[in-house]
């Protein structure tokens, strides 16, 4: 991952690799973003420029056997420690750790470099809890960063909101985040900064990314897509197409039909909050702008509870087909019930 491969961003991305150039760029950094704004791709675009050899034009060369290890996920000394619970694959362990599920991470990264924390949770299989990173991972982290690098370069820790750390584990990273190690760099990203710990916060440097826009995020424009086309019809009260897009987003595949209902319920969330006046000009813009004056309020929450009923059932193994075609109906019925 290279900055040029990643989306928006373009004067912060400049400005990192200045930083870098000039060998300021710290060893306790902190990327903020709201969910799928990037800041993972853009961590680890970050690691790659520090580590290139070969770096020319504010970018790294993308060819360098580590830049090309970081691409792939599988440099020895680029660590990843992301909020997660028990699931069947941790076996019932009480405090699983970021490792157990490093492939399901690689895989979100590599096919869904924007995604959300729900998109994470989804990914990883622990459904509707909501992850932790336990005081056991802050043994990992210590464990790892007190090791001498694999390679003999630097070494990096991702730590995927932090806001998740429970007070336990964020006191036991204290000392190592102030004084770490000579070449070893911390990256922690944030959706909610205020909930970090203030020890933890205000040793790092604090960059924040701008949103990138939905569209370019993967499979989006499909979404969208899928998404404007049941909204306009519902709003036509056309049945008929609701039912013709359903019956094409049953066709789609599971996974992807699970995302797409994600995509749907942001969507909802977006407009909701344009309507309330709390966004603005974040994406999807046009579309907020659109719907959030035509949609009767009870709409939303009742349309947010269809998608993610629709998504349940998916995840439950139910008939795609039965699910959105009911899910269809629904989205019809309530339209028609509250204009
Ligand atoms: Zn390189």
């Amino acid at each position: 991952m290279r900055f040029n491969d990643i989306k928006g961003n373009r004067e912060l991305k400049k400005r990192l690799a200045e930083m870098v150039d000039a060998e300021r760029a710290g060893h306790a950094i902190m990327l903020e973003e709201k969910g799928g704004y990037g800041a993972v791709p853009l961590a680890v675009a970050l690691i790659q420029y520090l580590s290139c050899r070969n770096r020319r034009d504010g970018d790294s060369c993308g060819e360098c056997e580590s830049c090309r290890r970081i691409d792939r996920m599988v440099h020895p000394d680029v660590h990843y420690v992301f909020p997660v619970n028990t699931t069947q694959k941790s076996g019932g362990e009480k405090k699983p750790v970021s490792s157990t599920f490093y492939q399901e991470w690689k895989k979100l990264v590599k096919d869904n470099p924007y995604f959300t924390e729900a998109e994470l949770y989804d990914a990883l299989g622990i459904e509707d809890k909501v992850g932790t990173i336990s005081v056991q991972e802050a043994k990992e982290i210590l464990n790892t960063m007190n090791l001498h690098s694999f390679e003999g370069g630097n070494r990096y820790m991702v730590i995927y909101l932090p806001e998740r750390m429970t007070a336990e584990t964020a006191n036991k990273l204290l000392k190592i985040i102030e004084e770490p190690f000579p070449g070893s760099y911390f990256i922690f990203i944030t959706q909610s900064p205020e909930k970090v710990i203030d020890t933890i916060r205000s040793r790092c440097l604090r960059i924040a990314l701008q949103p990138v826009p939905m569209d370019s995020r993967k499979d989006s424009q499909e979404f969208m897509e899928f998404f404007t086309s049941l909204m306009d019809a519902a709003l036509q009260n056309d049945l008929q197409t609701i039912l013709k897009t359903c019956e094409t987003i049953a066709s789609i595949g599971r996974e992807r039909q699970k995302r797409f209902c994600l995509f749907a319920e942001e969507c909802l969330r977006t407009i909701m909050m344009t309507r309330l006046g709390i966004v603005n000009g974040e994406s999807p813009a046009p579309i907020s702008a659109k719907y959030a004056k035509i949609f009767p309020e009870p709409f939303f929450e009742t349309a947010y509870h269809v998608f993610d009923n629709a998504k349940q059932s998916i995840e439950g193994n139910v008939n795609p087909k039965i699910t959105f075609c009911n899910m269809g109906n629904l989205l019809f019925v309530n339209i028609r019930k509250l204009s």
